[in-house]
Order: structure tokens, then C-alpha cells, then sequence
């Protein structure tokens, strides 16, 4: 049966793409990716999202603590040059002059608003959050056009379409929440019409906007999140985060060189690894595709012809049912204790609210049940007045030994150990402290939550790579997939 042409587009489940900052860091990054996206709109129906070129944000952010002093000139001399930069990227993807036109119009009038942005915050001296947003969003706003641009000189027809259209927000400037049912019906109007003749739409990743049109944006490395937020709401086949490394790996590779590409993992272990500092992943960009279970993949750009990780709802077994290894450095270790507060009731109930109200977040927690002491983890930029606080809520306790000391240690990191299938096999608790006791380290602290997803447990910071290489072979890690 003959299909007309544009059939398949409107059959074919949608597939999204986020190309992140090291991917379209410059022409010939942008070039690569294009490419990758132009391959697959051959045969399904492809959205794609970008970051700002690499460096770009942070230089944004940069300028405007500058502007927020009074200083006039940061701002200015920051769009020069990124304009500049992004001009010569145009010129080099877009050789047609009748194409450059509209991009470099459309891209001479987002650095004029970016001058304005600039201009008032030097004049007022003030930063608002809502302002910071604006001016972050102006490294995305700028890159799309231009893989537009990019998609276009391969003869794709493409269309750059600002996020603040699609993805609506709360009102929580630099990490705000998406309205899924009113992002859901805002893709349906602008970007399924675009889809079902063809076209590639271009979106602007890491922002959104409020239900009256103020920009947001959805936090540092939100880009992951802006694609799988499309992605749900367009109920896509697979979303597809394009990066500069292989996919989420069994380690460190810096140090465990060992370290491979994990296949496939369960959504799960991605956010239990994303949780603990590997930093594939934006700690929410699973949160709106769980429901759906659309598979997300994590490829590597620069060399798309390795097949990367998949993250699904199952994961696949491998091995023993430990998947990866992570480790966390610059964290400290809290202790509060003594004998005298066995059978205290409230001493882990103040510790708590304690840390709640300077809102320090608590990595691990152990307590032994003979309850002479809590131990716990924070990062090590609140350690200080975590400890103060908590020498001040328990000055009294103190005094009168009840609590004996309140400790803290900074020269610690976590390790853990993650596997979904680990819940229900015995033995992985062992293996891992033979190991280290194998290789001589001392643990200071172990948490086990009851999901049974991950171990962690604490060392000495000089231990901790001892202690990932000796984890890592002993569960086979290094070799080949067992599966
Ligand atoms: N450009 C933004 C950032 O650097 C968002 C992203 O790259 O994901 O945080
Ligand atoms: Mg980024």
C-alpha cells in the first residue's frame, strides 16, 4: 500500500533528542550533531533539545554578579564576544546568505535583550532571581537557532521553538516544576502540528514559563530535564540524551580505569547513581518518564556509533546484581553521642529538625541499635554550622553529659554499591566488606536502605579509591558483560 508522504511522521512514535552544551560546543560539534538528528528524522518523527554551547551559562551567570555590582562593562563585553562566537558558528554551518539572514537577525535581537537585561541590572544593582533566569536562558536561546540553521543546511526542515512556549512552570525561579497537563496540551498545539508535516522542531532546553509568560528555568544542567518533560508530554517512543562520554559507567574512570558502559539500567539505579554524584544525569530528569516507562538512552555524540546505555523500568540482570559504583568526596561525618543518651528519645528527633532548619541535606544516617550514637553525613560546605548548630540545640544536654560529644570529621567519602537486582540477594553485604577487609580498610560507617538498591558505606578519604577498585573487581565489573 502506497502511504503519502508525511504518513510516516504522523504514525511514527516521536523520538527526543538532547544534544547537551560539549555537543554543540562548537561548528563542527553542532555539524556532528545535526548529522545524528538529521540520520534519525529519516524515519521517525525527531524533536530536538539544546543546551547553551558549553561555558556559555556559567558566563552568563558570571557577568550578571558583575552587572549586579555596577559593573557596566561585563555584561557588554561578555555579548560581544559571544556574539562574535556565535556568528562565526553560523557562518561556518550556514553557507547560503538567504539562510544566515533570519538566523543572524533572530540572533542580533536576543543579544539586544540580553544588553537590556545587562544595562538594568548595572543600573538598579540588583539581581533578581527572575532576572538571573532571563540572562542563564540566553546561552539556549541562542543555540537553537542555530542547529536550526545547522538542520537546515542538510535539507531538513527544521524550526526553533522556544521552551517558554511549551514547558509551563511554577513560579520557583532557578529550579522551578513543570505543569505537565498544561506543558502536555501547550506540545500538542505547537509542536505535534509541526511534527505531523515534518519538521524538526529546535527546543531551547533548561527553561520554561510560568502560565503568565515569565521565564524560568529549570535548574543547572536542566536540559536532561527539559527533554524528558517533552518527551512525556508528547508520550515518546525513547528519548535520546546526547553527551560527551560513552554512557553511565561501572565507575569513576578516572579512577577505576577499568571502568565499562553499563548496557542497561533500571530507572532506579540511574537516579540512585545520579542521587550520589555521578553526574550523567540531572538528579530529576526520570521523573516525569517513569509513569510512562519511555526508555531514555545516554550516547556519546563524538562517537555515535557505540551503543551506549538504555535506562528502563526493569533495567536487565548483569552479573551479581551490583550494577555501578559511586563514590562522593567533600562530605563530612557528624557524630552525636555518648552513652549517656541510650533511651534519650529525643536526641534523634532534635538532631534532625536541627539539620532541617538550616536546611543542610543529609546523605546517610547510621545508628547503631545499642543507640550510643548517631552518625551522619552532610556535604562538607554545611559541616561547620551544622556542628554549631547542634552544639547550641544541645548545649544544656552538653553540660550535663548527657550527650558527650558532637563530632565531626571531614576527611571521609561515601562509597556505594548499586544494583536493583541486589534486593533479595543474599550475600552482597559480605562479598563487599571481605573485600575491603581483604585489602585492609577500615569502614567507618555502613547504610543499607531497606530498597536494598545501594550499600554505602563510609571511609577515610585516602581509602576511597582503594576501596572502589577493590569493590569493582570483586564483583566482576571490569569484565566483560555476564548477563
Ligand atoms: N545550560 C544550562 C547549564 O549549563 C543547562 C544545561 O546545560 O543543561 O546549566
Ligand atoms: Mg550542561
Amino acid at each position: 500500500m502506497g502511504s503519502a508522504p508525511g504518513w510516516d511522521h504522523m504514525k511514527a512514535k516521536v523520538q527526543v533528542m538532547k544534544f547537551g552544551g560539549t555537543s554543540v560546543g562548537d561548528a563542527a560539534c553542532i555539524a556532528r550533531s545535526a548529522q545524528i538528528a538529521a540520520g534519525a528524522a529519516k524515519d521517525s518523527a525527531v524533536v530536538v533539545v539544546v543546551s547553551a554551547m558549553s561555558g556559555v551559562t556559567n558566563r552568563l551567570i558570571d557577568a550578571a554578579r558583575r552587572a549586579e555590582t555596577g559593573d557596566r562593562q561585563a555584561g557588554a563585553a561578555l555579548l560581544d564576544t559571544l556574539r562574535q562566537q556565535h556568528e562565526a558558528v553560523l557562518a561556518a554551518l550556514v553557507a547560503a546568505q538567504e539562510a544566515r539572514q533570519p538566523v543572524l537577525r533572530r540572533l542580533q535581537e536576543i543579544f539586544a535583550e540580553g544588553q537590556r537585561l545587562y544595562d538594568g541590572t548595572a543600573l538598579l544593582r540588583e539581581l533578581t532571581p527572575r532576572t538571573l533566569d532571563s540572562i542563564s536562558s540566553l546561552g539556549e536561546r541562542l543555540s537553537a537557532p542555530l542547529f536550526a540553521g545547522a538542520l537546515a543546511a542538510l535539507g531538513v526542515r527544521s524550526e526553533a521553538v522556544e521552551a517558554t512556549e511549551l514547558i509551563v512552570t511554577d513560579a520557583y525561579h532557578g529550579g522551578a516544576e513543570p505543569r505537565m497537563d498544561r506543558t502536555r496540551e501547550r506540545c500538542e498545539a505547537r509542536l505535534r502540528p509541526l511534527l505531523q508535516t515534518g519538521i524538526v522542531p529546535v527546543v531551547t532546553g533548561f527553561i520554561g514559563a510560568t502560565s503568565e509568560g515569565v521565564l524560568t528555568t529549570l535548574g543547572r544542567g536542566g536540559s536532561d530535564y527539559s527533554a524528558t518533560i517533552l518527551g512525556a508530554a508528547l508520550g515518546a517512543g525513547e528519548i535520546i540524551i546526547w553527551t560527551d562520554v560513552d554512557g553511565v559507567l561501572t565507575a569513576d574512570p578516572r579512577l577505576v580505569p577499568e571502568a565499562r558502559t553499563i548496557p542497561e539500567i533500571s530507572y532506579r539505579e540511574a537516579a540512585e547513581l545520579a542521587y550520589f554524584g555521578a553526574k550523567v544525569l540531572h538528579p530529576k530528569t526520570l521523573r516525569e518518564v517513569i509513569p510512562a516507562g519511555i526508555p531514555v538512552w545516554i550516547r556519546n555524540s563524538f562517537a555515535p556509533e557505540r551503543p551506549g546505555t538504555v535506562i528502563t523500568r526493569e533495567g536487565r540482570r548483569i552479573g551479581g546484581g551490583v550494577k555501578a559504583l559511586t563514590a562522593i568526596r567533600d562530605v563530612a561525618l557528624i557524630s552525636v553521642g555518648g552513652p549517656g543518651i541510650v533511651g534519650v528519645p529525643d536526641v534523634v528527633g532534635r538532631t534532625f529538625s536541627t539539620t532541617a532548619e538550616l536546611r543542610a541535606s543529609v546523605l546517610l544516617i547510621s545508628q547503631s541499635s545499642s543507640q550510643n550514637d548517631i552518625c551522619f553525613i552532610v556535604s562538607a560546605a554545611d559541616a561547620q554550622r551544622t556542628v554549631e548548630a547542634l552544639r547550641h540545640e544541645f548545649a544544656q544536654d552538653l553540660a550535663h553529659q548527657v550527650v558527650e560529644h558532637i563530632t565531626v570529621d571531614p576527611h571521609i567519602a561515601i562509597v556505594a554499591v548499586v544494583g536493583e537486582r541486589m534486593h533479595g540477594t543474599p550475600g552482597i553485604a559480605g562479598q563487599t566488606f571481605n573485600a575491603l577487609g581483604r585489602e585492609s580498610i577500615n569502614i567507618i560507617a555502613i547504610a543499607q536502605g531497606s530498597s536494598e538498591t545501594n550499600i554505602s558505606f563510609v571511609v577515610e578519604d585516602q581509602a576511597m579509591k582503594a576501596a572502589l577498585l577493590a569493590t569493582h573487581r570483586e564483583f566482576g565489573l571490569h569484565s566483560p558483560l555476564s548477563d
